[in-house]
């Protein structure tokens, strides 16, 4: 088994899953007292918080390929961002290592075409949901084309991410106000929705919804496991 390479802590709510759902599908795969082996550097998140608010994306890319060249350094054989929106520089931080950095979006990309939607609706932070580093990855490497929610309605899903759910909050207001984005969207023709926040998880279940979902720290979390079993 190859040993896996977290870049967490932002937020840790949600490193937390992935520790936790690599571990578990280990065990399920392997049996008895298996688990994955995995590497693990924590940010001090609000360290990251700052750089993006404050539009400082040479200083967050830095903090990034430091993290990643000390996972290198530390053994790990392949590196997961555990964050959609940190992908923005997946590139500097792929070009800074020689351990592959396995992308967050081909690991949901095989679900959605498998699943066959054509109009999967993206609900992230709004650098994700507004810049093009994860929806025009999708778009070019996979051909696949998202939605996104109306403005209004991007805000509103950001301010919960950062100010509920990085911080272990989860309120009933909040999923409702998901959920009734989501309907919305399917009204108007998504056919999918894409977890494309790893906190989205905490708040909210494939199972709350009638088009299919997909939870991007879960795939995530599924394709590392696949590739540290691999070979
Ligand atoms: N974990 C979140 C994401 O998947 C948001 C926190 C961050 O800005 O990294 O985008």
């Amino acid at each position: 088994m190859k040993t896996i390479g977290l870049l967490g802590g932002m937020s840790w709510e949600s490193t937390a899953v992935y520790y936790r759902v690599l571990n578990s599908m280990a065990r399920d795969r392997l049996g008895g007292l298996h688990s994955a082996k995995c590497l693990v550097w924590s940010f001090d998140f609000a360290e990251i918080e700052a750089a993006q608010t404050a539009g400082d994306w040479e200083r967050a890319t830095e903090l990034m390929v430091a993290a990643a060249r000390n996972l290198e350094r530390g053994g790990a054989e392949c590196l997961l961002i555990c964050t959609n929106t940190m992908h923005k520089m997946a590139a500097e931080v792929q070009a800074a290592i020689d351990t592959p950095l396995l992308h967050i979006a081909d690991s949901i990309a095989p679900a959605i075409k498998e699943a066959g939607c054509r109009a999967p609706l993206l609900l992230a932070t709004a650098y994700t949901m507004e810049q093009d580093f994860l929806k025009g990855y999708l778009r070019e490497t996979h051909g696949i084309d998202v939605w996104v929610p109306e403005p209004e309605d991007r805000a509103e899903i950001h301010r919960i991410i950062y100010e509920e759910l990085c911080r272990g909050e989860v309120w009933p207001d909040s999923k409702e106000t998901y959920l009734e984005v989501v309907t919305k969207e399917a009204s108007k023709g998504a056919d999918g929705v894409i977890f494309g926040c790893t906190e989205i998880g905490l708040l909210v279940k494939a199972e709350d919804f009638e088009i299919p979902a997909f939870d991007t720290t879960v795939l995530h979390a599924k394709a590392a496991l696949d590739f540290a079993l691999k070979g």
